[in-house]
C-alpha cells in the first residue's frame, strides 16, 4: 500500500487513520450484514443504533445538556449562514454580527437576505490581526442574536474566549475549531459546524441548538430549514448523508479513545505552539496575528520578503518530502498549514524540521 502524507489541508482535511481503516471495512459490509454502511436504510435498525449511538457519544463529548437538540444536517456550514437567522429572527428587525474576516463577512452577506445586520464589533481597521476583545464589543439588547465565528479559518484568527452578549442568544460557526477543545455550550444559543475540518467529509453539518429557540421559523420556511421540523424528524425527515453521520460516530468514538477534549485541547496547544514559537524566531517566515488572538487549528504564515516564486518554491519542496497542501488560501497567498485533531505532533514536527532547512538554503 502506498504512504500517506502529513496533509495540511484546510478542508476537506485529513481524517485520523484508525476512522479510515475502519470505514474501509464498513464500507464493505457493515458488522456482518453482508452491506456495506451506506447501503443500508437510514430507517434500519442498524442506522437507528448509529444515529442513537452519535447522538449520545457527542452529547457525552461536549457535555450538552437536555436543553439543547443535536442536529445532524445535510449540507455544509454555508447553509446554516441563511438557515439560522431565517429560524433565530423570532420577529425581530436585527441581528448583532462581529466581523472578523472572510466567513464572518460571507455569513453577513447570507443573514442581510432575511434581517438587518448590525455590526456590533470589527476589527478590520486593523486588517483582521486580532479577534475584538469583550470591551469593544456593543451589544444591541433589541438583535436577535449576537453572531461570531469561532475560528476564522482564512486569517487565522481564534477566540480565546467565549464572547458575552448581555442576554441575547449566541450563535457561533464552529467550523473549524469544532471538537479541538472543550466548549461552554450553555453560553450558546447556536452552534453549527461543517464536518469536513474535524469530524468528517463535506456537506453535512452539526447543529446544536437550544430548544426554545426552534419552532419560529416562519411560513413558507422550506421544512428542511426548520430546526424544529429537524428535530421532531431525529435529523431524518430526508435521507440524509448516512455515510457523513457514520464517519463522525467514529470520529467522537475516536476523540473519546484520545482522552476527550481536554487531552485533544492540549495536544493541539502543543502542536500550534511549537509551529508559533518557530515561526517568530525564524528570520525567514512571519505570521501577523496578534499572539493572543491566534488560531490553534490554521497556521497562515508567509515569508518576511514577499517572494511569490520562493513561495512556489517552498510548496513544492515540501510536498516532495511528504508535507502536502501548504499553500495559502487564494486570497491572502503565502502558506498555510492546517493542523486540526487528525494532525499527529510528528507531522508539525516534521514541517517545522522542512521549515528549518528551508530557511538555511534561503536566508538572505
Ligand atoms: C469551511 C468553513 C465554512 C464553510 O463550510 P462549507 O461546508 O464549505 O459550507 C464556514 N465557516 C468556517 C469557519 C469554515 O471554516
Amino acid at each position: 500500500m502506498m504512504k500517506r502524507v502529513y496533509n495540511f489541508a484546510a478542508g476537506p482535511a485529513a481524517l485520523p487513520e484508525p476512522v479510515l481503516k475502519k470505514l474501509q471495512e464498513d464500507i464493505f459490509n457493515y458488522k456482518g450484514s453482508g452491506m456495506g454502511v451506506m447501503e443500508i436504510s437510514h430507517r434500519s435498525k442498524e442506522f437507528d443504533q448509529i444515529a442513537e449511538e452519535s447522538e449520545s457519544r457527542l452529547r457525552k463529548i461536549l457535555d450538552i445538556s437536555d436543553e439543547y437538540y443535536t442536529l445532524f444536517l445535510n449540507d455544509g456550514a454555508s447553509k446554516q449562514f441563511s438557515v439560522a437567522p431565517l429560524n433565530l429572527k423570532r420577529g425581530k428587525a436585527s441581528a448583532d454580527y462581529i466581523q472578523t474576516g472572510h466567513w464572518s463577512q460571507r455569513a453577513m452577506d447570507e443573514a442581510k437576505n432575511i434581517l438587518n445586520v448590525r455590526i456590533a464589533a470589527s476589527t478590520k481597521d486593523v486588517n483582521y490581526t486580532r479577534v475584538p476583545t469583550q470591551q469593544e464589543i456593543s451589544v444591541d439588547p433589541g438583535a436577535a442574536y449576537l453572531y461570531y465565528t469561532a475560528n476564522e479559518t482564512i486569517g487565522g484568527l481564534e477566540y480565546p474566549y467565549t464572547p458575552d452578549s448581555a442576554g441575547l442568544p449566541i450563535v457561533s460557526d464552529m467550523s473549524s475549531n469544532f471538537l479541538s477543545k472543550p466548549i461552554d455550550i450553555k453560553k450558546h444559543g447556536l452552534i453549527f459546524a461543517s464536518a469536513q475540518k474535524n469530524f468528517g467529509p463535506s456537506s453535512f453539518c452539526i447543529a446544536i441548538i437550544r430548544k426554545d429557540l426552534t419552532g419560529h421559523a416562519p411560513a413558507g420556511t422550506p421544512k428542511l430549514d426548520d430546526y424544529a421540523v429537524q428535530a421532531k424528524e431525529g435529523s431524518r425527515f430526508n435521507t440524509p448523508n448516512t455515510l457523513a453521520w457514520y464517519t463522525a460516530d467514529l470520529v467522537f468514538e475516536w476523540i473519546r479513545e484520545q482522552g476527550g477534549l481536554e487531552a485533544i485541547n492540549e495536544r493541539n496547544r502543543a502542536k500550534s505552539q511549537m509551529l508559533y514559537d518557530y515561526i517568530d524566531k525564524s528570520t525567514l517566515y512571519a505570521n501577523p496575528i496578534q499572539k493572543s488572538s491566534r488560531s490553534r487549528m490554521n497556521v497562515p504564515f508567509t515569508l518576511k520578503t514577499q517572494n511569490k516564486e520562493l513561495d512556489k518554491t517552498f510548496v513544492e519542496e515540501a510536498k516532495n518530502a511528504g508535507l502536502t497542501n501548504l499553500e495559502g488560501h487564494r486570497s491572502i497567498g503565502g502558506m498555510r498549514a492546517s493542523i486540526y485533531n487528525a494532525m499527529p505532533i510528528e507531522g508539525v514536527k516534521a514541517l517545522v524540521e522542512f521549515m528549518k532547512q528551508f530557511e538555511e538554503k534561503h536566508h538572505t
